[in-house]
């Protein structure tokens, strides 16, 4: 009798225990853009998907021991900046003059604060610079020469920029220069979306109920100028405030800014009241992709609901919410 109270009463304290844990999870993106399944062999596509798994699953087991949500989100971004499957870190694509100038940046949902950092070339980690802009600097954005100094004071990891090379990307950057001519820059709107696709991003609730975001990029193929994307831009490319929800962004970069897109999302989510479903479908298929802006968001918010939605063929992404297993796609179901 006494035996059956015992293991009523354990049964029930787990049962109310899982009841009560708080809401937690992970979503992320490894690049939108026009990714169809006729361009991978089975084993390629396995490859893209066990490395999103990889990356979600770091930032996971960071949540489910009760860590942060910041750290939840550079864990995984960190796993695709390594991974030369994407345009962020090793993997990133080409300028026009041949390097690689990388874009990226974190936002803590419970703070409001933020960093940022651009046209970076020897940072290995841009996302983990990023961090370090937001929590050891008094300023939101450091950009090229100045941000790696900084970099290099906080003993940030630094690289040669061929560090960066793959030679995926070196003949996506002497196709873009073939249909570039002269760097017109409307021909190099026009380019295929097959040479931006590829930058990551995470967005992570904690059992706190803390809210993140962060996205880190190589850009667009021949690029120059100093062209910047939406990446760094806190509102465009990443935002988070754990009051609406976690954004960040992948696609034709100059839309994404103009249309502030990741903070437009969580504002219509705080002052409408509409769900992240609503909000984001709004904002990627009725609000972007009238004007000419292609690309993709995902968004979690503070009670642990993702929602991935995305205007081009395909996007790279994954999540993993609660103790639910890892979901990973690629193209539209
Ligand atoms: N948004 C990035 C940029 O414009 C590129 C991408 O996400 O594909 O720099």
């Amino acid at each position: 009798m006494l035996r059956h109270f015992i293991v009523i009463s354990v049964l029930l304290a787990s049962y109310s225990a899982q009841a009560e844990e708080p809401p937690f999870g992970i979503a992320i993106h490894g690049g939108a853009g026009t990714i169809t399944r006729a361009q991978f062999s089975a084993e390629q596509e396995q490859a893209y998907k066990d490395k999103l798994a990889e990356a979600v699953e770091a930032g996971h087991a960071i949540l489910a021991a009760g860590g942060e949500s910041m750290d939840a989100v550079i864990a995984a971004i960190q796993v695709m900046e390594a991974s030369p499957f994407f345009n962020a870190g090793k993997g990133a694509v080409y300028t026009f003059d041949g390097g690689h100038e990388l874009d990226a940046s974190i936002m803590n949902g419970a703070t409001l604060a933020a960093g940022a950092v651009a046209g970076v070339t020897t940072v290995k980690s841009p996302i983990a610079l990023a961090r370090a802009v937001m929590e050891q600097s008094v300023h939101v954005m450091l950009s090229g020469k100045g941000a790696e100094q900084f970099a290099e004071q906080q003993g940030l990891e630094l690289v040669a920029n061929s560090y960066f090379n793959t030679d995926a990307r070196y003949q996506q950057l002497l196709e873009a220069k073939k249909r570039l001519g002269v760097a017109d820059y409307q021909a190099y709107l026009a380019l295929d979306e097959r040479f931006k696709y590829g930058t990551v991003g995470a967005v992570a609730l904690d059992k706190n109920g803390n809210l993140a975001a962060g996205t880190s990029t190589g850009g667009m193929t021949a690029k120059r100028w100093g062209r910047v994307g939406d990446a760094p831009i806190i509102g465009a490319g990443t935002w988070a405030d754990n009051a609406s929800c976690a954004v960040s962004a992948t696609g034709h970069g100059e839309y994404f800014i103009r249309y502030h897109v990741a903070a437009d999302i969580c504002s219509r989510v705080k002052y409408q009241g509409v769900d992240i479903v609503s909000a984001g479908d709004t904002v990627i298929h009725d609000v972007l992709l009238p004007a000419g802006g292609t690309g993709g968001v995902i968004i979690i918010d503070a009670a642990g609901n993702v929602h991935m939605p995305f205007n081009t063929e395909g996007m790279y992404r994954a999540k993993r919410v609660g103790n639910q297993p890892t979901e990973v796609s690629i193209y539209k179901n």
